[in-house]
């Protein structure tokens, strides 16, 4: 990061349920690593079916009585409709429309193959039926795909990389052109109703927010190769990372949202206070 350049974070939880413990980590460890000021919180809304209201306001109930603060109005996505197809109308050379439904890519995936179909952070890896649709072609039924092996060649890079402040702190951590192929693939960048997907909107706010630093869980390590490469292609730029621990609970499962009974609303009405959520959480 430049020095002297303010430190930017951002909390980014979509209204489909309670917040839960790992919630709150994510959201403290954003809150306590931004400049005075600079801690954002960002509404990723953009699901419609499985978005609430009531989700919403129990998200800024949650983190107030935690103690944080963020700076108001907050930026929702489901407002921003026309800046992801802004977007995606720049990608659109690089890009396919495809009709295949996870059964036809199961099919397509099982038929040279034994065993455990190979997935990547955006799920199954595509087979490229559709690659050579024209994006003229496209129609209400279609999904966007992002062509992997375009998009690196327009690009002229045969590698991406970032910095992760949590994890090999000091080093890049880096990806060839042909890892990103056999483990990411063509990933989606509209899906289906949206007009957009959570790799191309993540990039386009964090960009626009002028986020200096995303801190999220682990589990999103390797999604983050793929907004690397959204990045350059929008020429926009890279953040530090800060991947951070998550949070499970007692048999070492990952905590989920339908997960109510460690939900931070469930222990509140059990009596617990913040300090108690912090000790939970060994902060
Ligand atoms: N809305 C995403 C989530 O709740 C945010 C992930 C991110 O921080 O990029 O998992």
């Amino acid at each position: 990061m430049a020095c002297g350049a303010v430190r930017r974070t951002r909390f980014a939880p979509s209204p489909t349920g309670l917040l839960h413990l790992g919630h709150a980590y994510a959201a403290l460890v954003a809150s306590a690593r931004a400049d005075p000021g600079a801690f954002l919180l960002r509404i990723e809304d953009i699901d419609r079916d499985r978005c609430r209201p009531a989700f919403e306001a129990a998200i800024f109930e949650d983190l107030a009585w935690l103690g944080l603060a963020w700076p108001r109005p907050v930026m929702r996505q489901s407002d921003r409709l026309p800046v992801y197809r802004d977007a995606l109308l720049r990608l659109a050379p690089l890009c396919y429309p495809c009709r295949c439904r996870r059964g036809d890519i199961r099919a397509a995936l099982s038929a040279p193959q034994e065993g455990a179909l190979p997935a990547g952070p955006d799920g199954l890896i595509y087979p490229g039926t559709c690659r050579a649709r024209p994006m003229s072609d496209a129609s209400d039924g279609d999904v966007i795909r992002l062509d992997a092996a375009r998009a690196f060649d327009a690009l002229r890079l045969d590698r991406i990389a970032f910095r992760d402040e949590a994890i090999r702190p000091g080093q890049v951590h880096g990806l060839g052109r042909a890892e990103f192929l056999d483990g990411i693939g063509d990933v989606i960048l509209s899906r289906r109703g949206m007009g957009t997907s959570y790799h191309l909107a993540v990039v386009v706010d964090d960009a626009a927010q002028g986020i200096s630093l995303v801190t999220r869980g682990k589990d999103l390590f390797d999604s983050t190769w793929i907004h690397v490469l959204l990045q350059k292609l929008l020429e926009l730029p890279t953040p530090v990372y800060h991947h951070h621990r998550l949070i499970r609970d007692d048999a070492g499962k990952r905590l989920a949202k339908r997960d109510d009974s460690r939900s931070i609303r469930a222990l509140r009405e059990d009596g617990a206070t913040p300090g108690d959520i912090r000790r939970l959480l060994s902060l």
